[in-house]
């Protein structure tokens, strides 16, 4: 469901831009395209990503990024690849209320959930994320940035940048929206070692990063034991609905976390057995989790990773 409001304010500046033919206005940034999103319940919007890699058409938009709107003010959650798709949540979201961007929560370090961050520097945010996310992202910028660069184009990736966090959460911390607060806890490694998970208290919705995979393949850039052991505990809560890293924009709880638990107990399992049967690593990306192919959007692009990243993990056990 989309807003009356957006669609309205789309309408309206295609239109104007039809009629006024003016290139100057359509690269105007005052004048950015509103990020398609939808209300997943009163007061959090969702924009859904395309389970795609990186490209010039598609501008890192390969992730989820949610905003949630209190009474007190705003805080997005993920950021999408580029400046130029975080400049159109910021447009979608000042389609739906004026009121201050506070917080800039980043799930964990990848670029397709990150490089947005940029287009919020305007409205003086506080950063935040994963005590261990600017560690992380310090640590990779420089290899994030030329192969965005290099995949997305110059052009489109210009004014990107990484923006740590300045805020960084150790303990489980609740920011305060007015009406809402939401409260964040970090986790131990599993999709990468700064994974933050967000509940909001006036909806229960959950928004779980890349901890949760649904349609789009899970990569692995933490651990798989540690990943499994994260979605058993994330298992016995409950929450209204919960918003995934990629994938729909919202889906049941627990219910959604089922078939990527499947993907990894795979991985897992078949990664053992082949180390158990003294087969070598590029034996194992031959056969391992094959099961799970046609499962997966992206299989191609991502399982062979996958199986690598468990292999260098579970050959010391
Ligand atoms: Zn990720």
């Amino acid at each position: 469901m989309c807003t009356p409001k957006l669609i309205s304010r789309k309408t309206f500046l295609k239109a104007g831009l039809a009629l006024a033919a003016s290139p100057l206005l359509r690269y105007s940034p005052a004048f950015a395209d509103a990020a398609e999103v939808s209300e997943v319940a009163p007061g959090v919007f969702v924009h859904q990503g395309r389970y795609e890699v990186q490209s010039p058409e598609n501008r890192g938009d390969m992730s989820n990024a949610s905003f949630v709107v209190g009474s007190e003010g705003v805080a997005v959650i993920d950021t999408s690849g580029s400046e130029v798709m975080g400049e159109e949540l910021r447009e979608a979201i000042r389609a739906v209320t004026n009121k201050p961007i506070k917080y800039v929560i980043n799930t964990h370090m990848h670029p397709d959930h990150v490089f947005g961050n940029a287009a919020f520097k305007q409205d003086n945010p506080t950063y935040v994320g994963h005590y261990k996310l600017a560690r992380a992202l310090g640590t990779r910028a420089e290899s994030y940035i030329t192969a965005s660069k290099e995949m997305m184009g110059k052009k489109v990736f210009e004014g990107s940048e990484i923006i740590l966090p300045t805020l960084g959460i150790k303990e489980p911390t609740t920011l305060d929206l007015g009406d809402r607060t939401l409260l964040l806890e970090p986790q131990p490694t599993a999709h990468t070692d700064n994974d933050l998970i967000i509940t909001d208290s006036k909806t229960n919705t959950l928004f779980l990063g890349d901890l949760l995979f649904s349609v789009h393949i899970p990569t692995l850039d933490g651990s798989i034991k540690g990943w499994l052991a994260v979605l058993d505990a994330l298992g016995k809560r409950k929450a209204a609905r919960v918003v995934p890293g990629h994938g729909p924009k919202s889906m049941e709880f627990p219910q959604a976390l089922g078939p990527e638990r499947q993907y990894l107990a795979t991985v897992e399992k078949d990664v053992r057995q082949a180390i158990a049967e003294g087969k070598t690593l590029s034996e194992a990306t031959k056969t391992a989790g094959f099961s799970e192919k046609d499962n997966w959007k992206l299989f191609d692009q991502y399982h062979i990773r996958n199986v690598t990243a468990a292999f260098a993990e579970l050959e010391w056990e």
